[in-house]
């Protein structure tokens, strides 16, 4: 391997430190042990300069953040605990150190406040743009995770926090209004958290039968679980809880990071869990379409949310 190579992961492995007694960077594969009674999530996210993120406005520690986030959010929809994360990257060779610098600080900040380690990964030039691929190692007890094709037909359909501020606020961005955007607001598009803790929660008390991460719009992420679960789903406009977000963007917009699942008619689900509100905002249906009902009006809704191939 190229020096420029070997001192750059020289330097991500000793920002990285403590591996917490799993054998990571350094061999050739880690060594992670899964709790026993447990079996492993894994997840993989690539992250791609001016597809998922931009330089010009992003701050790097932002997209090293963001990166990492993705894959915690999946753990955290299947009911999981995260236990280690590995990063590979494609750098141009102009890209300043202090842009990687930064990249990382932002990921093992993220990684440390879930305490766990980056236990490996790839380092390669990129001819283009830079390209992060992570991907997340969980366990969650056997049998247990919660998946999207659990929703039965009576189900209460829940989202966690509010909906359709990541997209207002990258809607902003992308005007060019970043000094009009409040700062609370920028800080809660670059730095989203993960919803792990509520995730576990909702697996050990039980009252999910389906969970999804909010990532391309509520919209569209409701239709996973509906075509998986083989149902489908009404939800009241009203009922969804935004700030400041028209309904369009809560509807459609993603990247909110929030957790949309199901639990039975008479299941007790909390209101708040980890000081994040839970609100309940329509229910599953037989017949296999997704509707929106605005006061008495009972309208189709589309999935309209992210998608990447759509022309
Ligand atoms: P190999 O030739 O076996 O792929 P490498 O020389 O690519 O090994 O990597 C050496 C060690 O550094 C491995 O343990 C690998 O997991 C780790 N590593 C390489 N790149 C990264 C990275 N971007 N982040 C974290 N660990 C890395
Ligand atoms: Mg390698």
């Amino acid at each position: 391997m190229p020096l420029a190579e070997k001192s750059l992961i020289r330097r991500i492995r000793s920002r990285a430190g403590n591996t917490r007694g799993i054998i990571g960077i350094g061999d050739d594969c880690a060594c992670v042990r899964i709790p026993p009674g447990h079996e492993a999530l894994i997840t993989t996210d690539f992250s791609l300069e001016d597809i998922h993120f931009r330089r010009k406005w992003q701050p790097a520690a932002s997209v090293g953040h963001r990166c990492l986030l993705r894959g915690l959010s999946d753990i955290a929809a299947m009911g999981g605990t995260p236990l280690a994360v590995f990063l590979s990257l494609a750098l141009p060779a102009k890209l300043p150190r202090r842009w990687v610098d930064e990249f990382l600080g932002g990921l093992l900040k993220l990684a440390s406040e879930f305490a766990i380690p980056l236990a490996g990964g790839d380092t390669s030039k990129s001819p283009g743009k830079i390209l992060a691929d992570i991907v997340v190692l969980g366990s969650v007890p056997k049998g247990k995770a919660v998946l999207r094709s659990g929703a039965r037909t009576g189900d209460r359909i829940f989202v966690t926090g509010t909906l359709g501020s990541a997209s207002t606020t990258l809607a902003a961005l992308l005007r060019g209004n970043k000094k009009k955007i409040p700062a609370s607001d920028l800080n809660r598009y670059f730095y989203p958290s993960p919803r792990v803790e509520i995730g576990s929660v909702l697996r050990e008390k039980g009252p999910a039968t389906s969970m999804i991460d909010v990532s391309d719009g509520l919209s569209t992420d409701l239709s996973h679980i509906c075509d998986e679960s083989k149902v489908g789903a009404e939800l009241i406009a009203e009922a969804i809880p935004r700030r400041n977000t028209d309904l369009r963007l809560a509807l459609h917009g993603g990247e909110d990071y929030e957790l949309l699942f199901t639990a039975p008619a008479k299941a007790t689900v909390p209101r708040r869990i980890a000081n994040i509100p839970i609100t309940e905002i329509g229910r599953i249906v037989r017949s296999r379409k997704i509707s929106l009902r605005i006061g008495s009006k009972l309208q189709k809704l589309a999935p309209e949310g992210w998608e990447h191939f759509r022309k």
